[in-house]
């Protein structure tokens, strides 16, 4: 095959930087333009002449790739915040792709290069050549074996030195593929990552556990000083209000806070003389490698609830964050690595599925711990355990709340509102099926629909916004549809936030519907909006019977004033974690997290003590000293008496 040729452009601010790439990453032909002053709407005017004298000079360029941060989000005309950064990334692609006639890679941020490539995968080895010389956007980022290859700012830097600077200390420029950086990961990018992990192991897993205690001690501090920053990433690319996003990183540091006590955990049994001069005790030990897969609704609360315990225990880890939010994940590692965690023992790797199946097929990776939706979930645990993996894969949901007549419906509706629209629905917790018993259904409904329709939508970032954008357009059409089904299917439509005034973004308005049946597509599936659904039911058997017999089982809430009806719930209910008078019942840190039936493939729920079940393994050692006293051991079958 011909050496492939590719147009690289790296444009910050206030200039461009461009040329061509040939196969040796060697830049010929280089670009320069500056915009300072110019007017907004001319800058894609000027890039786009910058590519074409570019391309004059080398008529058989096979792509443009382009690293562009800042641009991205004014060429687009869209803010950040309605779209997420990595979506507006795929937006600027098909402008210029249309105009250059040319297949284009923007790396913006290491998930829109992602979605652009995962749009024309054949173009995979051009825009790896393209990333590898390009300086790369602040997400771009990839933590190997310590060290985070990430491009040291587009804006200034020479294109060609960025190569220099992305190659890893040992790299004698015998890396597999074009360089070390490869944002979308491969089956070679997880087996350098397996390699990383895996040689780090025997000293992490040897570490006293103080020492280890005390890394957790000092990522504890350091996450708590740079939670707003860990928080704002997650508004910026997320949607979700500022607010949700700082409590959701919370929780996630309260998992780190607990492992903080990892020796208190990790405390065997000891039992004297079992059998005659005898002992016996347990150890726990580190699994070995693990991995953890992870969704795009909490960037830094669910990869916490795995890595920071895992780690604790002994293990090295492999994070691979949803493609859609992949910088909570780089900030988090940059942290640890501060806070004094070796090299290898905390590697983050971006990318989609072909990742998710190298890590499944890995044999140096011992367990892996998934959080997702149901058909993934299940696909993870049948994978894994045919290859002979540990497995905890968490899956999605369809969260009921129970309101009985006695509840202070005031009280309840505020509960309900906050747990079926905060973060726009898009929450495994959030209750998105409210089961109203006997009277309580319709007053409770008036206030649902007064508060409902109260909510302040907007950007998360801005003051006073209470629910945010959906995650991606795709998503929101989906949301779009169920809603539509919801009113074709009969459904009482009390609120309809289908049509949303007109917003840039993914915006939804909120969605209630009364009066729904237990077989319509409203209430059968996970919608992950912001769509809240009433069925009615006459007694509390009937409403127990309706969440028993779905096929979720993520959590549940009860709204009641009697202890009775608690008790009884508390005790019927088939769900994996239930409130009372307690809408979103997610267990802190030290307690454990998971579903039942279709919201958990696997036997261990995570964090808390059945986290550091998962991450470790009992090994039961007997001993016996002998003396001259001892007796010699037999034929027969020992009974140590
Ligand atoms: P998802 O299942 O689409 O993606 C989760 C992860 O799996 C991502 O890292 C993604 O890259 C990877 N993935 C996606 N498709 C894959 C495929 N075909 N093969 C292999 N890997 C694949 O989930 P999402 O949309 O990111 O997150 C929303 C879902 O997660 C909802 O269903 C929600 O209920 C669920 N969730 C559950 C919990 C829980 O605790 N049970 C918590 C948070 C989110």
């Amino acid at each position: 095959m011909p050496p492939r040729r590719v147009i690289g452009i790296d444009a910050g601010g206030t200039k461009l930087l461009g040329g061509v790439v040939d196969d040796d990453l060697v830049v010929h032909h280089r670009v320069h333009r500056t915009w300072r002053g110019a007017d907004r709407s001319e800058t894609l005017d000027i890039i786009f002449e910058a590519v074409e004298e570019v391309r004059a000079a080398a008529p058989d360029v096979a792509a443009v790739g382009f690293g562009i941060p800042a641009l991205v989000e004014s060429e687009t005309g869209v803010a950040r915040w309605s779209t997420h950064l990595p979506l507006a990334g795929v937006r600027f692609r098909d402008v210029m792709s249309e105009r250059l006639g040319l297949p284009v890679v923007v790396d913006n941020d290491a998930n829109a290069a992602m979605l652009a490539e995962s749009r024309f995968g054949a173009a995979r080895d051009v825009s790896h050549a393209v990333l590898v010389a390009l300086g790369t956007g602040i997400g771009s980022a990839l933590l190997l074996d310590g060290r985070i290859y990430r491009g040291a700012g587009g804006l200034g830097a020479e294109i060609g030195h960025m190569v220099i600077d992305l190659h890893g200390p040992d790299c004698q420029g015998n890396c597999p593929g074009r360089g070390c950086l490869e944002v979308m990961a491969s089956g070679s990018t997880i087996g350098r990552e397996g390699r990383a992990a895996a040689a780090a192991l025997p000293a992490w897993r040897d570490a006293s556990i103080l020492r280890r205690a005390r890394v957790m001690q000092k990522y504890l501090q350091l996450l708590q000083a740079h939670q707003k920053d860990i928080a704002k990433l997650i508004t910026d690319e997320h949607g979700k209000t500022l607010p949700d996003a700082t409590g959701s990183v919370q929780r996630g540091i309260e998992v780190v806070e607990f492992v903080c006590g990892i020796p208190q955990l990790l405390k065997g049994e000891y039992s004297e003389n079992v059998g005659t001069a005898v002992d016996t005790h347990t150890l726990r030990q580190a699994v070995g490698v693990c991995a953890g897969i992870t969704p795009f609704n909490f960037p830094a609360m669910v990869p916490m609830w795995m890595f920071p315990v895992a780690i604790a225990c002994g293990n090295t880890f492999i994070l691979k964050p949803s493609e859609k939010v992949p910088s909570a994940a780089i900030r988090m590692a940059e942290l640890f690595k501060e806070a004094g965690l070796p090299d290898g023992v905390f590697n983050v790797v971006h990318g989609d599925k072909a990742a998710v199946d190298a890590i499944l097929a890995h044999p140096g990776i011992a367990a892996v711990s998934f959080v997702g939706s149901t058909p993934i979930a299940k696909y993870i645990y049948e994978t894994c355990a045919r290859n002979g993996k540990r497995v905890q894969a968490l899956g999605g949901a369809k969260n009921h709340a129970v309101v009985l007549p006695d509840a202070d419906l005031e009280f309840a509706a505020d509960a309900l509102i906050g747990a079926g629209y905060g973060s726009a629905g898009e929450r495994c917790m959030a209750i998105s099926a409210v089961v109203a018993v006997g009277a309580a259904a319709d007053p409770l409904v008036k206030l649902l629909a007064k508060k409902a329709q109260a909510i302040k939508i907007g950007p998360g970032d801005a003051e006073g916004v209470e629910m945010g954008p959906l995650i991606t357009a795709q998503h929101r059409d989906k949301v779009a549809g169920f809603i539509e089904k919801g009113k074709a299917e009969g459904a009482r439509t009390v609120l309809d936030g289908g049509k949303p005034p007109a917003k840039e973004g993914f915006f939804l308005g909120t969605t209630l519907f009364d009066h729904v049946k237990p077989e319509m597509e409203v209430y059968k599936h996970e919608i992950f909006g912001p769509v809240l659904v009433v069925l009615r039911v006459d007694t509390l058997e009937q409403a127990i019977a309706l969440v028993n017999r779905n096929p979720y089982a993520n959590g549940t809430a009860i709204f009641t004033e009697s202890g009775g009806a608690a008790r009884r719930f508390e005790n019927e209910v088939q769900v994996g974690m239930v409130g009372i008078n307690v809408p979103i019942p997610v267990p802190v840190a030290f307690y454990s997290f998971g579903g039942w039936k279709n919201s958990l493939f696997g036997d261990l729920h995570v964090h808390g003590l059945e986290g550091v079940k998962f991450y470790t393994r009992t090994k039961v050692v007997t001993t016996r000293w002998p003396h001259q006293d001892t007796p010699a051991p037999g034929l027969h079958m020992p009974t140590l008496g």
